[in-house]
């Protein structure tokens, strides 16, 4: 009998796909022993409606261009195709449904999000929907962090893991591009070459 099939879940605004949620994908997948990664960019997310997004055609491509070349990562279209905010809770039911009981789910996220996905709407049904892989940097306080969010922790399946690169950021590389700072080693060329090339990050939104 063929086991479950695991599957990990990188959700991103990816604007743009940096290093660090490429080495965290690729943590999550060899320690947690995942068949595959995909990262699944955000269609309008429902938290960051406050900043103006780059295209959801730019972040899919360099989000495309960055995972190519690693065979155990896909890029999933689900969420840009869906009109109107982007819910975690809905984007799992989809996978849920779509790949059935054989299927593990496993959502990749930086362990300061996790604080926050308690607030998201239905947060109670993510216990049967997923488990949750929270990226660590080394040296985070994750003893003090479970005691100050044990009622939060105590609803959802959750695990974590620590991941070097944690620094990095999509705020952080879109100042860098407005400063003409680089960007070289924070994501990979073909990223970099692409946000050249369409001149995205010129200005200070
Ligand atoms: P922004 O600065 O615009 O918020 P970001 O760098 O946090 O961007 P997101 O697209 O918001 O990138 O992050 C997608 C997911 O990756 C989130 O779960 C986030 O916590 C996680 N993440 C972001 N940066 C890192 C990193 N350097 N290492 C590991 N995980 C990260
Ligand atoms: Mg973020």
């Amino acid at each position: 009998m063929k086991r479950t099939t695991r599957l990990g879940i990188m959700g991103g605004t990816f604007d743009p796909i940096h290093l660090g949620h490429l080495v965290a994908a690729e943590e999550a997948l060899v320690q947690f022993n995942l068949d595959s990664v995909c990262f699944m960019p955000t269609g309008r997310p429902a938290r960051k409606d406050d900043r103006a997004v780059t295209s959801p055609e730019h972040r899919y491509l360099m989000t495309v261009i960055a995972t190519a070349a690693n065979p155990d990562f896909d890029v999933s279209r689900l969420e840009i195709d869906r009109p109107g905010l982007t819910y975690t809770v809905d984007t799992l039911r989809v996978l849920r449904e779509t790949h059935g009981p054989a299927t593990e789910l496993f959502f990749i996220t930086g362990a300061d999000a996790v604080w926050e996905i308690v607030t998201w709407k239905e947060a109670e049904s993510f216990r049967d929907l997923a488990t949750f892989i929270a990226a660590t940097r080394p040296g985070y306080d994750l003893q003090t962090a479970r005691e100050e969010h044990a009622e939060e922790l105590a609803r959802i399946r959750i695990e974590f893991i620590e991941v070097p690169a944690l620094a990095i950021s999509s705020t952080d590389i879109r100042q860098r591009v407005v400063e003409r700072r680089p960007i070289r080693y924070l994501v990979t060329e073909s990223v970099a070459a692409y946000i050249r090339k369409y001149e995205l990050y010129q200005e200070a939104r």
